[in-house]
């Protein structure tokens, strides 16, 4: 097992809640560290790059429009196998899916509204926190 970072966001429908400090504390009694973090509104331009990948999906406008709705916090988890861990704490997609105790099962709204983003792979991971973090304003 290694040492290892993912890239999150608490989505609008989190901040609007106030639901941050609740999901965070998630993360940390599970074991991540939140070794960067920034709130921030997204714009347009920002989720339709950072969502490209689904460019093509019906959902995409959707999505784009949902993650411009109001401010998000992004941030940076650190901790062992911390890219497949958090997929686990944060659950399915679909809240209606997703497992007992996990972030989706315990505050998302929706299969859109669904609280929190974790990146799926080390890879996504390394593109992901490039994008919205310079390596000096991630502190372990
Ligand atoms: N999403 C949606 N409708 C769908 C599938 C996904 O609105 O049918 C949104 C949802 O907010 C999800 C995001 O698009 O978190 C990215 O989808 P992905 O399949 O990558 O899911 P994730 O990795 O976030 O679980």
């Amino acid at each position: 097992m290694a040492t290892e970072r993912t890239f999150s966001i608490l989505k609008p429908d989190a901040t609007r809640r106030n639901l941050t400090g609740k999901i965070n504390a998630v993360f940390e009694e599970k074991g991540l560290r939140i070794v960067a973090q920034r709130r921030i509104q997204m714009t347009q331009q920002m989720a339709e790059t950072f969502y490209g990948v689904h460019k093509e999906r019906p959902f995409f406008k959707d999505l784009v429009s949902f993650m411009t709705s109001g401010p998000v916090v992004v941030q940076v988890l650190e901790g062992e196998n911390a890219v497949a861990a958090n997929r686990e704490i944060m659950g399915a997609t679909n809240p209606a899916n997703a497992a007992e105790g996990t972030i989706r099962k315990l505050f998302a709204e929706s299969i859109e509204a669904n609280s929190v983003h974790g990146s799926d792979s080390p890879e996504n991971a390394a593109t992901e926190m490039a994008f919205f973090f310079a390596g000096h304003e991630i502190v372990g």
